[in-house]
């Protein structure tokens, strides 16, 4: 960016002695460069408190809240309230300067994974950027914003929330043409009380939406169809195999599926057919702004993962891993329990699965229930791992056709029992919350001889 620290002061309704120019804004003090304007936001420390640090480093301009006795006077200082605000304010103001129109995107899974996959398809024709990372929150997103190149034309930014009204603030922030929301699952139930409570925030994405703008929603969800019924905006469902874009997969790889929209087929360098929904939104975004078929296949074949959280890796022995193990929620875990029992193998297949935190009082039976996801017949083994999965233990028990190694604790005796039994021929999967720290499994595994 380029602007001076007395345009910044206007826009703000505020004032500061000397105007210098800014190229970019930052509120963590190590990350201050040559003419940056820093924000000191409150957190465990205060960031005022590392002023000096912004400094050195380079900043020429600081917001500042605290008293004006204290503010430095070796560069530009621009007085606000709540220097949070400030930020917003400002990636408001710039928003507006640059001009790009905003895709957002939120829901319970996927927000990264259609991010990118948006952001790839509208970069064949479009100057786009995207949320870097999962800045997602009231913090990551008007960073974001500041930090576009002037020249964008696009801009697709991820929502993320666990209270309402969080996802209101965001939209109304970067006021979208077009918002999509994923699936409504049950992450941050504990917070929202009840999947009900989880459509009406993550519907909150129309909020800032703009009046000729365009929502796109999945034709599977009913606690959606209520609540953008009345609205003044267009409304596009997808789904496979149904909605108004519709998804066929043909073809399912270990990196890779197909699938047909409209009778044209696509492929996406991700397994499991939840990614064909991620594209299907991709897809329609790239129609609405008017992109061709190829276009769009060519954004789908060089689209560049954020963090690819489902990851196939090689066991030290040989065995293929598939990881997803930064997050777990039911259904994402039953999800990627089903893609993983649908690829093909030489070997047999195991499950390492962790506990799903922040799930409130159902917890239980959402754990037991993901034994609706395995298929005895598909499966050499499954490796359960905290206290919660207890519940899933005893649901797979029922059955009995399969062997369960339970472990609510002790992690070097799960990892023990996984070696023991992984040869070199077989995959396994691994899913829990990061909490849980199966990531510990996985590097274990990687070392495995
Ligand atoms: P976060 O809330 O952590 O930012 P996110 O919503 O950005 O997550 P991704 O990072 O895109 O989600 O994907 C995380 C995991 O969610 C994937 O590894 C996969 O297990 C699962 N997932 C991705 N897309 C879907 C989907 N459409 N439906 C259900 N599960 C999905
Ligand atoms: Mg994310």
């Amino acid at each position: 960016m380029k602007v001076t620290s007395q345009e910044i002061a206007e826009a703000l309704s505020s004032h500061c002695e000397k105007s210098v120019e800014i190229t970019n804004v930052e509120f963590d003090s190590r990350k201050v460069t040559e003419g940056s304007l820093f924000v000191p936001l409150a957190g465990a420390r205060d960031g005022h408190e590392f002023i000096q640090q912004a400094i050195e480093n380079g900043a020429t301009a600081t917001f500042w809240s605290w008293d004006m006795a204290q503010a430095p006077t070796e560069i530009s200082v621009i007085p606000v309230e709540d220097t949070l605000k400030a930020m917003q304010a400002l990636s408001k103001y710039y928003l507006a300067k640059v001009g790009a129109e905003v895709i957002a995107v939120t829901g319970s899974n996927g927000k990264t994974t259609t991010k990118d996959l948006t952001a790839s398809v509208l970069a064949q024709r479009y100057r786009t950027y995207k949320t870097q990372g999962n800045y997602n929150n009231n913090i990551g997103l008007p960073y974001t914003i500041l930090h576009m190149p002037e020249e964008t034309e696009k801009l697709v930014l991820e929502m993320g929330m666990d209270h309402a009204n969080e996802i209101t603030e965001l939209s109304q922030m970067a006021q979208p043409k077009v918002a999509a929301i994923t699936m409504i699952g049950e992450a941050h139930i504990e917070n929202l009380g009840s999947r009900e409570g989880i459509a009406k925030a993550k519907i909150e994405i129309v909020d800032g939406l703009s009046k000729k703008g365009l929502l796109i929603i999945p034709a599977n969800e009913p606690l959606l169809k209520p609540l953008s019924q009345n609205l003044s905006q267009e409304v596009t469902t997808f789904g496979l195999a149904e909605g108004d874009v519709r998804g066929e997969v043909t073809r399912e790889e270990k990196t890779a599926t197909t699938f047909t929209v409209a009778g044209e087929s696509f492929t996406i360098p991700l397994p499991g057919s939840y990614n064909v929904t991620n594209a299907l939104i991709a897809y329609t975004v790239g129609r609405f702004f008017g992109l061709s078929i190829e276009e769009i296949r060519q954004g789908f074949a060089t689209v560049a993962i954020t963090q690819n959280r489902t990851e196939w890796l090689t066991a030290g022995n040989g065995a293929a891993i598939l990881s997803d193990v930064y997050n777990a929620n039911p259904t994402a875990m039953g999800l990627v329990l089903e893609t993983f029992q649908k690829l093909p193998t030489n070997g047999r297949r195991f499950a390492v699965l962790a506990d799903m935190l922040e799930l409130g009082p159902d917890s239980p039976t959402m754990h037991a229930q993901m034994s609706e996801h395995i298929d005895p017949d598909k499966f050499a083994g499954i490796f359960l791992y905290g206290s919660q999965m207890e519940n899933l233990r005893d649901a797979l028990q029922v059955s009995g056709e399969l062997p369960v190694f339970y472990f609510e604790k002790d992690k070097q005796a799960l990892i023990q029992e996984i070696e023991t039994q992984l040869e070199a021929e077989d995959s396994i999967v691994l899913k829990g919350s990061n909490g849980m720290g199966l990531y510990e499994v996985v590097e274990r595994l990687q070392k495995l001889n």
